[in-house]
């Protein structure tokens, strides 16, 4: 049911017209800034000082992905660089994530390698890190090699691991010995039952599990990357046995409240904050994940 509910919404919002609504009305940018912190960097830093006034980390996410050219790739890359100095310039608590297919990643691999290099060096620079984000499974083998080459060459690399992807255990396995940061998701994309479990069940299974094998490995920082409050709890009594860091991530705009809650409680939180004005295909999987999340938007459209 749940990979039916992410198939059917994440085809409709492919609508040329559904994408209009979305993108061209007052409303459609109403219920997209529930999820996005602004068009611009300045704007996003708006949101970052916010966040780590509560208590919270930030990763910033210069939103984009699947360029179709090397201006673009490099247009992305250089938006990062920015980030980045901006980041160190105005001592913000964050670092970055980013999504290989906005650097070049399926059309120019090498050039992809070279920029992600440059964020790596100009991230140490300025004191922090760089997360890979996990897209479509046509993209997994390229995007762990290309994290497993920088995080050997630099070390200050992370990377999104997806659990309804049958291969993740075999994968996790594979880049614990790298050190890093690995952030655990259940996985945002539309995959096919043959290499992905489907059932809200059998995802929620595979996330523990990981979770399980991810917080007794101390080579590497575990980023819990979930809402939900049954893995959070699975995540609590796990952490009683470790000894090193890890921390809770939660996206923007979402469950704030429940950050807001672990921070008190103790807990590292840091919050992924997308920016940009490319943000029709993050926010079409933030529906998808919740498809009550139109309702949102209806609502907006009758003014209540
Ligand atoms: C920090 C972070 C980074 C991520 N990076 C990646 C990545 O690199 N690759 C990738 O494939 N996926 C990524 N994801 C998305 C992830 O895979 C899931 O799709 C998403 O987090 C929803 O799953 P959940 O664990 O919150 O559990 P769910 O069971 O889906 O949600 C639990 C509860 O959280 C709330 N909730 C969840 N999603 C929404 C929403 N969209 N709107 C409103 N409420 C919501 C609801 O109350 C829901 O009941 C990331 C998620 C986070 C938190």
């Amino acid at each position: 049911m749940r990979g039916l509910i992410v198939k059917m919404v994440l085809t409709v919002t492919r609508w040329r017209w559904v994408k209009w609504l979305f993108t061209r009305t007052r409303v459609g940018r109403r219920v997209a800034l529930r999820f996005v912190a602004g068009d611009t960097i300045d704007e996003a830093v708006v949101a970052v000082r916010r966040l780590n006034a509560a208590g919270m980390s930030v990763s910033l996410d210069h939103l984009g992905e699947h360029v179709e050219d090397a201006a673009a790739a490099e247009g992305a890359r250089d938006a990062y660089l920015a980030c980045l100095d901006r980041i160190a310039v105005d001592r913000l608590d964050a670092n970055i994530s980013v999504k290989l297919t906005q650097l070049g990643m399926g059309f120019d691999d090498a050039l992809c390698a070279r920029s992600l290099d440059a964020l790596v060096r100009r991230a140490a620079g300025a004191g922090t890190t760089v997360t890979i984000d996990m897209e479509e499974s046509a993209h997994t083998t390229t995007t762990l090699r290309l994290y497993a080459e920088a995080q050997r060459t630099h070390g200050n690399l992370g990377l999104a691991i997806q659990a309804y992807l049958r291969r993740t255990p075999g994968d996790l396995a594979g880049v614990l010995s790298l050190g890093g940061h690995i952030r655990l998701c259940k996985g945002a994309y539309d995959e096919p039952e043959a290499i992905a479990v489907r059932t809200r069940e059998e995802v929620d299974a595979a996330y523990d599990a990981l979770l399980r094998t991810l917080m007794a490995a101390e080579s590497v920082k575990p980023a819990v990357a979930t809402h939900d409050e049954k893995r959070i709890v699975v995540a609590e009594e796990l952490a009683l046995t470790r000894t090193a860091p890890w921390e809770f991530q939660m996206l923007y705009g979402i469950r704030t409240r429940l950050q807001e809650d672990l921070v008190a409680d103790g807990y590292a939180m840091r919050v992924y904050v997308p920016y940009g004005d490319s943000w029709y295909p993050y926010l079409t999987r933030r529906i998808a994940e919740r498809p009550a999340n139109v309702w949102f938007f209806f609502r907006a459209l009758v003014g209540r």
